[in-house]
């Protein structure tokens, strides 16, 4: 017998609305008892980990994550992603299926779940293809992808354009009970633009992406979900107009629903113009909240300020897609996150190479890491800036993700399997992206000095990754 021992930590499980003082006892990969009385179920040879002053909860779920395998390891594979997710306290994530070959095959799903089930340290879930290719032309094999396994289908790095082929798609899915995830971007409207179309786009120079081309597939999306009856889920939103269509398609019972990636509500559009005029202007609210922490960097009157991040304008870890918008389109996810409108939290952890990214803004590819940053950054904007309290922040991570796809997971019930994270919600520290897991080091957030560690990750009870010397002496 396997048994693991959490003692005296905060357990946090929004699945059964638990929050309190207790000892989590893990035993053979499965939860076996959760409260005061775990202790004195525990067999004399447990191993015993002392995590009191850490909050303990479900282990985290990521519902969008590029691993770039097979066909674009030389970005990122199960090992390096899912090392990466471990270090993020992530202990099931999605992978999407823009792969080379796509996701789009019984035989390829077949593949990923043998490889990660050989190389990966966490659960890895796959997502299917919505079309072939996702070309966007002709329907994948939605049946035969359900019976491979996937959790749900999505043409993510592009979006259905034909809408009666999406009408096709959610119609499928339905049957298979499968949520549709989507892309949202009207190419009509987006055409080549490379960030946020507003005032920054102009005065750097660069073809904007409106807040509309994410807007008008967000309306398709609600309209589909209505006729249909599916489930449509609509990824990485970034624009106000978006939150306010699902706000209100959801009060009126329609299936949809969104997530919202970190980037896109701590930066905002200025950060392509550089660290200098992103703190002058929309950075200011994070510096306010910034100047609360012990040792913060203070920023001088006017001057440059030498212990805040800095980067050059023109910075391709600031381009992904959809793109950074304006702080009022932050304000709004922010919002959205609050009231419950998203739903859920994710990454878009999309790796590339040095020499992709290191090219001119017009041509680098979208996207940036995330998997190692994400918790943190919603814990600063979302529970330290006292938007959204520490159970609501965790079932964005958790029972959230777990119902959208339908797992067995994100849930410390009894009998669950002991996929746990323990993460400490006030320890500072500082992002270096050269000490990632991730074979890429594609992030903006380098140099950031970020609040809330994790400090370890178990999935089905095995420790993937500790955090030393927090749970050092263990035994
Ligand atoms: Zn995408």
């Amino acid at each position: 017998m396997n048994a693991l021992l959490l003692t005296g930590g905060r357990v946090i499980d929004p699945a059964n609305r638990l929050d309190a003082s207790a000892d989590v006892l893990i035993i053979d990969g499965k939860i076996s008892a959760v409260g005061k009385d775990a202790a004195a179920q525990a067999p004399a040879d447990a191993e015993r980990l002392d995590v009191q002053g850490h909050i303990v909860c479900p282990g985290l779920i990521d519902l969008h994550v590029h691993l770039r395998e097979p066909g674009q390891t030389a970005k990122e594979n199960i090992a390096t992603g899912t090392a990466a997710a471990a270090r993020g306290g992530f202990t099931s994530i999605v992978c999407m299926p823009n792969t080379a070959p796509a996701i789009d095959s019984a035989g390829t799903v077949a593949l990923i779940r043998d490889r990660a089930e050989q190389s990966g340290v966490v659960n890895v879930f796959v997502s299917g293809a919505i079309t072939k290719n996702i070309a966007g032309e002709e329907l994948a094999p939605i049946g035969s992808l359900k019976r491979a396994g996937v959790v749900a289908i999505t043409d993510d790095g592009h979006c259905v354009q034909n809408n009666e082929l999406m009408r096709r798609a959610c119609e499928y899915a339905k049957m298979f009970d499968l949520p549709v995830m989507d892309h949202c971007q009207d190419y009509s409207l987006v055409t080549d633009g490379v960030m946020h179309e507003g005032y920054w786009n102009t005065a750097l120079g660069l073809r904007g992406w409106p807040s509309a081309g994410e807007e008008m597939i967000v309306a398709r999306n609600i309209l589909m979900a209505e006729l249909t009856g599916a489930r449509v889920h609509c990824q990485h939103l970034s624009a106000a107009g978006s939150v306010a269509l699902i706000r209100e398609a959801k009060k009126r019972g329609v299936p949809i629903s969104g997530e919202a990636c970190p980037h896109h509500f701590v930066l905002t559009d200025a950060a392509v113009a550089g660290s200098e005029k992103f703190w002058a202007t929309d950075g200011k609210p994070l510096l306010a909240l910034n100047s609360q922490l012990p040792g913060a960097p203070k920023r001088s009157e006017g001057g440059s300020t030498p212990d805040l991040p800095s980067w050059p304008s023109y910075d391709t870890n600031f381009k992904m897609n959809p793109p950074l918008r304006s702080a009022r389109d932050r304000e709004a996810i922010l919002e959205g996150l609050a009231d419950g409108t998203i739903e859920i939290l994710c990454s878009d952890h999309a790796p590339h190479c040095d020499y992709e990214k290191e090219v001119e803004f017009d041509y680098a590819p979208f996207g940036i890491t995330g998997l190692e940053t994400e918790l943190a950054l919603s814990l600063m904007q979302l529970y330290h800036a006292k938007r959204v309290s520490l159970p609501d922040l965790i079932a964005k991570y958790t029972v959230a993700p777990a119902r959208l796809l339908n797992l067995k997971k994100g849930t410390l019930g009894i009998g669950a399997d002991a996929d746990v994270t323990i993460f400490n919600p006030n320890q500072e520290w500082v992002f270096d992206r050269a000490a990632s897991a991730s074979k890429s080091k594609n992030s903006p957030f380098q140099d950031w000095k970020l609040k809330g560690k994790v400090i370890g990750t178990i999935v089905a009870g095995k420790k993937v990754f500790i955090e030393q010397p927090e749970l050092a002496g263990v035994q």
